[in-house]
């Protein structure tokens, strides 16, 4: 642009100077024209009077009258060329005034002729003749030419000087010209060259325009990465007329450049080969220079670039010149396009710039490419996954249900649809309401408390019963209910897992209408037959022989412990139901402790075992007492059983922060550690070294670790074979907080 306007500045002002000079050279041509025309005027006024003069003499002499008609012609040019003369001289003082004197001269002249030729017409010669002789004419011819000659004098004088100007002006002029010509040369060519360079800019943004269009509908429209790069590189390469093109592309570790695709018209299977298995680190060859600066580059002749890669193939094929561009998506670097040449092709900055901005386009094609590339892999895994999903969800036993926040059901899996009735996918929370009821089936549902009401609120339920009234049978079904959080914690809907426990309830129903017919049939019974044998025992029925009584106590202990397996079984029945309600009360510890070696001391007496209490604490637990003193009768009943004769079982206390502690130390064999893990299943023995049969259900361990689970607490041992057992277990104290350690 610049260019531009000093070439048009530079012909401006010649033109402008020509013209001011062509002008200058016209006035001077002008006046000397002008000068000349003045002269010749004179020349032709001082030879019209001399004929005037000759043709009065030639009718003076002969009288002929052929004279006078040129005469008269001569006298009125006369006065024509008198008046040019005059005309030209107009505001020049000095020659005016001699033009008036020459004027009087003239006319004086011209009334002598006339008279001297108006005598000889009437005959009168001889006057005529004295009047030329006296040469009164001859003075005023005199003075009239002498009068012109000063003025032609002077008008060559005139001349002269403007001839000399004239001259000047033109050399000047020529002078100028040549300057202006030269000027003008240069400005010419300037602006050939301006116009050449805006012309191939031109061009190479139009080329650069074509190669960015292509490209961008080459991505549009190809299918995958692969196929979209494939096809820049033909373009470019057909665009530009080069006959190879390579797409080297970064590797995952960023460490090096592979080959990405490569592209030729003509094959050149050798060179694809080699290519194919180079591995470019940065600043290797011009493709990993242009990794490394990140602009483009072009090496004019392969040869002399003593880090080219490949050259010798590339020669035996032709190839002489290598263009490179970084392809980049903002500071992420993708890769490298590299183009070959057939001819030794000189740098061109014009196509090296445009392919930067070519480079950074790619760059944002590619990125966009790949990112939709895996978006489409990620829809394919997801939809592959909804499947899966989809399949597990609709062959699952369970109902599982899912509400958005706007209370549409997203997943309502075929489980669900058949234990809660068909179409209930389409039923409304009020319809919902309508028909969930308490487990017994009385008492309504408040909204709020509803599963899936109370999820989407926030709220979980847990193992609840619910009965759903059907149009025909009433369908009982254990709902766990979860609310479902998006990644920043906000409730995005619920969750709602049923089962359809009509069945296991009714079942459990039986079970439970059968064991408290077991043991009420079976207490009463054994109670009596119990009271029947003690009474024996005690001699009531008579006196028994020693046998006999032997027989009576052994079924009087076998009566025992039919009861013991009886209440044992009734209550794991009670704690497996959840029916166990337990009596919370303020009770201190040590008294239970008491209490229960108090009850179990004559069991230790009959196994020679003692019983100690320590560190008893009495700061107080929130439990229910007789099952407290259940867990812990229990636990020394079995140290008492399992202790060795004369060893001593050691009853302890202690506080933990919230807790109480309360151990049962034995001498008896331990227990192995695989072992341990089984004693709190029900009816599990474990088998002793010692023969001795213990007696026992199998049922007490489990029993007490449902119990203290009741009481929120825990239980468990530590123990080893040879070297005793710790039986334990926690219960929260009263008034404490609930923490943890
Ligand atoms: P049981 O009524 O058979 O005693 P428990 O559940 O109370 O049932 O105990 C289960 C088994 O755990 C016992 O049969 C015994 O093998 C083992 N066991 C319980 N307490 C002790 C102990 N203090 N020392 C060794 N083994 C024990």
């Amino acid at each position: 642009m610049l260019a531009a306007s000093v070439v048009a500045v530079i012909l401006l002002v010649s033109i402008t100077a020509s013209y001011m000079q062509a002008r200058e050279l016209a006035d001077h041509r002008k006046a000397v024209i002008k000068t000349q025309h003045l002269i010749t005027l004179l020349t032709r006024l001082e030879s019209s009077m001399y004929m005037l003069e000759s043709l009065q003499r030639g009718y003076l002499i002969t009288g002929k009258r052929r004279y006078l008609g040129p005469y008269d012609e001569s006298k009125a040019s006369v006065f024509k060329l008198y008046d040019s003369v005059l005309l030209l001289m107009a505001g020049k003082e000095n020659q005016e005034k001699r033009l008036r004197s020459m004027r009087k001269h003239m006319t004086d002249k011209f009334s002598e002729l006339d008279l001297t030729i108006d005598l000889r017409k009437r005959g009168r010669y001889e006057e005529a003749r004295n009047l030329v002789l006296i040469d009164q004419g001859q003075h005023e011819m005199l003075a009239f030419i002498e009068e012109l000659r000063a003025l032609k004098k002077e008008a060559n004088r005139i001349l002269r000087i403007q001839s000399s100007k004239l001259e000047a002006a033109a050399t000047e002029a020529l002078n100028r010209l040549y300057i202006l010509s030269g000027i003008s040369l240069v400005a010419f060519f300037a602006g050939l060259h301006f116009i050449n360079k805006v012309a191939a800019a031109r061009r190479q943004t139009q080329l650069a325009q074509l190669t960015l269009f292509e490209i961008s509908s080459i991505m549009a429209t190809a299918e995958g990465l692969s196929d979209s790069l494939r096809g820049i590189l033909a373009d470019i390469c057909d665009i530009y007329s080069w006959p190879v093109g390579v797409f080297w592309r970064a590797d995952e570790a960023g460490e090096h450049l592979l080959l990405g695709e490569f592209y030729s018209i003509e094959p050149y299977p050798e060179l694809n080969r080699q290519m194919s298995s180079l591995k470019i680190a940065p600043g290797q060859g011009l493709c990993g220079r242009v990794w490394s600066h990140g602009k483009s580059e072009w090496v004019q002749d392969i040869s002399r670039d003593r880090q080219a890669l490949i050259v010798d193939q590339a020669r035996a094929d032709g190839l002489h010149a290598s263009f490179a561009f970084p392809v980049k998506f903002g500071e992420t670097f993708i890769g490298v396009f590299e183009f070959l040449s057939g001819k030794v092709e000189r740098p061109d900055n014009d196509v090296m710039e445009a392919f930067s901005v070519i480079g950074s386009e790619i760059g944002q094609l590619v990125a966009r490419r790949e990112i939709e590339d895996r978006l489409q892999l990620s829809l394919a895994e997801e939809a592959k996954a909804k499947g899966v999903l989809d399949s597990v969800l609709d062959n699952m036993g369970s109902g599982v249900i899912f509400v958005d926040i706007d209370r549409r059901f997203r997943i309502f899996n075929k489980a669900a649809e058949r234990i809660l009735g068909p179409g209930s996918r389409n039923r409304s929370p009020e319809e919902w309401y309508e028909r969930i009821r308490s487990e017994d089936g009385k008492k309504q549902i408040p909204m709020e408390e509803l599963p899936m009401v109370a999820a989407m609120s926030g709220k979980s339920v847990s193992n609840k019963v619910y009965m759903i009234k059907g149009d025909e049978d009433d369908v009982l079904i254990n709902v766990n209910a979860r609310p479902v959080y998006d990644l920043e914690g906000g409730i995005i809907g619920g969750v709602v897992v049923v089962d359809d426990v009509t069945a296991r309830i009714q079942a459990e129903q039986r079970v439970s209408e059968f064991y408290s017919m077991v043991s009420h049939e079976l207490r009463t019974p054994l109670t009596s037959i119990k009271g029947s044998l003690g009474l024996l025992e005690g001699g009531k029925g008579g006196e028994l022989s020693d046998r006999g009584k032997r027989l009576v106590t052994m079924g009087r202990q076998e009566c025992d412990r039919l009861v013991r397996l009886i209440n044992d079984i009734l209550d794991i029945r009670k704690i497996e139901a959840g029916k166990l309600e337990l009596e919370r009360k303020s009770v201190v510890p040590s008294v239970i402790v008491a209490e229960a070696i108090e009850a179990l001391s004559a069991y230790a007496a009959e196994h020679n075992v003692r019983i100690e209490a320590s560190d008893l604490v009495i700061e107080p637990i929130i439990a229910d007492r007789d099952r407290i003193a259940q867990v812990l009768i229990n636990l020394i009943s079995n140290a008492v059983k399992f202790s060795p004769e004369g060893g001593v079982v050691r009853v302890s206390s202690s506080l933990k922060r919230d807790r109480v502690r309360i151990e049962v130390k034995d001498q008896g064999p331990g227990i192995s550690e695989q072992d341990q893990n089984k004693l709190f299943r029900k009816f599990q023995q474990v088998n002793s070294t010692d023969s001795r049969p213990k007696g026992g259900t199998g049922l007490g361990l489990a029993i007490c670790k449902a119990l203290v689970e009741q009481h929120q607490g825990k239980i468990g041992l530590v123990s080893a074979p040879g070297a005793g057992s710790i039986f334990w277990f926690e219960i929260a104290r009263e008034n404490v907080d609930d923490q943890s350690d």
